[in-house]
């Protein structure tokens, strides 16, 4: 893969997730990756959830306007919707290579993804042409093993993975970046199930979310 110095260009980064709700494990461990590499745009991207799986509570349109309220005001976030608007799901694969298509082939690509990810990664579809397309940025979350499950998985990582930020602003794709990000102990799933059991999230999350999640009634 060739790199390019005399055409420096702004390493983008793409971050998909249910976000049933977004919280702050999402977001500040992204902000804090965004000063370690040199991020200046992260891009939020909602996943379609296909009906085979277990369905959000939230609908589409309500994980989308979390996301909007989330973001409301940070020049850092933007909101990618294109997987909502689709009528049938598309693998992340396929999403981001649209997006290559679109940047181009020379314009750095990164994909963030929680260290949980990284670990069923495999099981992902097409899982090791992610790396054809982007660089994966991995945020570190507490309470998950910091090694792949098997010696092949692990090798894989070893083999692209670089220590060094600014590898990834001069190449287009292919690193695999472990980012020494906060470690929140937040999910989706204990802000859904705090809002069942009727406990209070005020730290987990940005106050207009959770003001659009009791005037929606949702996670009752
Ligand atoms: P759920 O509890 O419903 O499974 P979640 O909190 O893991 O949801 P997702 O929307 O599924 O949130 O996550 C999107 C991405 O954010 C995933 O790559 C996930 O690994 C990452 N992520 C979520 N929470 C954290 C966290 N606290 N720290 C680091 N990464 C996180």
């Amino acid at each position: 893969m060739p790199t390019n110095p005399e055409h420096p260009t702004v390493l983008h980064a793409l971050f998909g997730g249910t976000f049933d709700p977004i919280h702050y494990g999402h977001l500040r461990p992204v902000e804090a990756l965004a000063a370690e590499v040199g991020l200046n745009r992260v891009t939020l991207l909602p996943n379609h959830v296909p009906p085979h799986r277990p369905q959000p509570e939230a609908n589409a349109q309500q994980r989308l306007k979390m996301v909007e309220l989330a973001i409301a005001g940070n020049p850092l976030f933007a909101v990618d919707d294109r997987e909502l608007h689709r009528t049938t799901p598309s693998y992340t694969i396929e999403t981001l290579e649209t997006i290559r298509k679109e940047r181009g082939a020379a314009q750095p690509l990164a994909f963030i993804i929680g260290q949980d990810s990284l670990l069923t990664l495999h099981k992902w579809h097409r899982w090791q042409a992610l790396l054809d397309v982007c660089h994966l940025l991995v945020l570190a979350r507490p309470g998950y093993n910091d090694r792949m499950d098997t010696p092949e998985l692990q090798q894989w990582l070893e083999r692209h993975r670089t220590a060094d930020p600014a590898l990834l602003s001069r190449r287009p794709h292919g690193h695999i970046y472990l980012a020494d990000t906060p470690e929140l102990e937040i999910s989706a799933t204990e802000i859904r199930q705090r809002r069942h059991q009727g406990l209070n999230c005020d730290d987990l999350l940005p106050r207009p979310v959770q003001r659009y999640i009791e005037l929606q009634g949702l996670y009752r």
